[in-house]
């Protein structure tokens, strides 16, 4: 049942996704909706139509954001192949429930399934939505969203005993402090990447579609899903312990795509996660009342001088030292962090 509701919910897609392309030539302005297409494709009716409804405003977000951001592209048809699958559905009068001490999840048109669990089950929370996904090596999950009783704030204390950490992105490992030391992944989580690497070379010398290249895909998805799991686990602890400790991080405000691109650092700088790093250390800090602090855009932080405040305009890609005038001589990504930390703490007391 699941692959069934996987793949109405990619046919309705791929129809709704046509008809408005049509639309939108023609110049009509009416928008298709999950119902129509019942009357032709009777078996849609089998499987959750909440699921089918959810399609409809996923067609819509990816519509919407395409018209609003550079880095959206046009809504695209999704393929038989694809390795990902999933759908959402949505709660309506307790028709998901978790069941028998939350060994298993009752969802709509398919009944009872055992799962086990990776996080804590909220008490407070009132479930919403479940999202069902197939991964490329296999496996099932499903992730719950609950919606939370709003948490109070913590009240602040003085300005001045704020504890406040500068962080610069590193292209060497992930991140530098202001406090000079440095973050970066595990060493287990390097060996999974070069055995991810390995196979997928393996891949690339196997004949495309023969049945060594069918189980060697598998496998490559299998660790490609470990190398994302260890990152997003040790990215989440990170950000957890400085969530924790600080009252506020000041951050450079960069576009990684724009980075990469104009860089040529390619892959490394896109796969390195400091963009995931900073969205998750920016909502658990504000979970807490605490804030992550975006310097400008054009505020010169490798430029300028963490001791006197001069700006280097001819501060070269491969100094790793900054060298000052003032005497000030320090990794030049360090010196980095202490203005951010410096640039948050004015913004914070302003
Ligand atoms: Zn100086």
């Amino acid at each position: 049942m699941l692959g069934k509701t996987f793949g109405c919910c990619r046919f309705l897609y791929n129809h709704m996704l046509s008809d408005r392309k049509l639309a939108d030539i023609e110049g009509r302005s009416e928008r298709p909706r999950p119902a129509m297409y019942k009357k032709e494709y009777p078996w849609l009716k089998e499987v959750d139509s909440l699921a089918l409804c959810n399609v409809q405003l996923h067609l819509e977000t990816a519509y919407k954001n395409h018209k609003e951001r550079k880095d959206a592209g046009y809504p695209r048809f999704k393929r038989k192949h694809d390795s990902r699958c999933s759908y959402t559905t949505n709660v309506v009068n307790g028709n998901i429930r978790l069941e028998e001490n939350v060994k298993k999840i009752r969802l709509p048109k398919v009944g009872s399934v055992r799962i086990k669990v990776h996080r804590d089950i909220p008490e407070e929370g009132k479930l919403k939505s479940v999202t069902v996904v197939r991964e490329a090596s296999g496996k099932y999950y499903a992730s719950l969203l609950y919606e939370m009783p709003e948490r109070e704030n913590q009240a602040k204390g003085d300005k001045a005993d704020e504890k406040v950490l500068g962080i610069d992105f590193a292209m060497r490992g992930l991140a530098v402090f202001s406090d000079g030391s440095r973050a970066d992944y595990p060493g287990y989580y390097r060996e999974t990447e070069k055995r991810l690497a390995r196979e997928q070379r393996k891949l690339s010398r196997c004949e495309k579609g023969s049945r060594n290249y069918v189980k060697q895909k598998k496998r490559v998805a299998v660790l490609h899903e470990k190398v994302r799991n260890q990152r997003k686990d040790f990215l989440h602890k990170l950000s957890r312990s400085l969530a924790d400790e600080y009252d506020a991080v000041g951050v450079e405000d960069i576009d990684m795509r724009a980075m990469s691109r104009s860089l040529h650092f390619g892959k490394s700088v896109m796969d390195n996660g400091y963009g995931m790093f900073r969205t998750m250390l920016g909502y658990k800090l504000e979970e807490q009342g605490r804030i992550l602090v975006k310097a400008d855009r054009f505020f010169p932080s490798s430029k300028k001088c963490s001791v006197c405040g001069k700006i280097k305009e001819d501060l070269a890609l491969s100094e790793r030292k900054y060298r000052c005038s003032c005497g000030n001589e320090m990794d030049r990504d360090v010196n980095a962090a202490i203005n951010l930390r410096a640039e948050a703490r004015k913004r914070i007391s302003a």
